[in-house]
């Protein structure tokens, strides 16, 4: 069973190679942006507190993120394994999730960590034009992403987690074959 994270800074692909390998190999993937962005679309109070969070390009509360992460976990019945994209992105998420791992007994997870230069990602985000990725927003979501976000990378090092680094500039079939190589080559289990 394949139990993947797919980790790097907004802009690098995490999402459009997500899909790929959830397809190709027929995983369930699981995109926290996704599902905030249809949350959004309700007319709730805290589709709304959401919402203004998301146009301020600043990180769900942690106990929300959490949950919402448990019950997809919960519910997923996908025989093959995961894919998770946009979690963990505090150390504490993924000390949580963790612990959400082994109560279910899913640990060894992968960490596909994608790499891209800083200028091609500011390139990138304003070529996408999604809601949140005006000018502004865009440098205060890469502010979040080197000050909050990237020391995940750091605490799965200090983990011995198994990390496949992949420099994510390139045609997305050519990076996306790169990564499932890279898979192949570290799973074990
Ligand atoms: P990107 O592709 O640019 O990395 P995402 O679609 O993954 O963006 O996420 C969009 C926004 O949703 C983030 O900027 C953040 O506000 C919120 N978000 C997504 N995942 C999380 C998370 N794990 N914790 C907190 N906020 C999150």
């Amino acid at each position: 069973m394949y139990k993947l994270i797919i980790f790097g800074a907004p802009g690098v692909g995490k999402g459009t190679q997500a899909e790929l390998l959830a397809k190709k190999m027929d995983l369930f993937h699981f995109s926290t942006g996704n599902y905030l962005r249809e949350l959004i679309k309700k007319e709730t109070e805290i589709a709304k507190k959401v919402k203004e969070i998301l146009e301020k390009g600043e990180l769900v509360p942690d106990d929300m993120m959490i949950e919402i992460i448990k019950e997809a976990l919960i519910n997923n019945n996908r025989p093959n394994g995961f894919i998770l994209d946009g979690f963990p992105r505090t150390v504490k998420q993924a000390q949580e999730l963790d612990k959400i791992l082994k109560d279910m007994n899913l640990q060894d997870i992968i960490v596909i960590y994608l790499k891209v230069s800083h200028e091609e990602i500011l390139r990138r985000l304003l070529l996408r034009g999604r809601a949140d990725d005006s000018k502004e927003i865009i440098e205060k979501r890469l502010n979040v992403y080197e000050e909050t976000t990237s020391k995940v990378l750091d605490y799965y090092k200090s983990k011995n987690t198994k990390i496949i680094e992949i420099d994510g500039v390139g045609e997305i079939e050519e990076i996306n074959n790169i990564i499932i190589t890279e898979i192949n080559k570290n799973y074990y289990i």
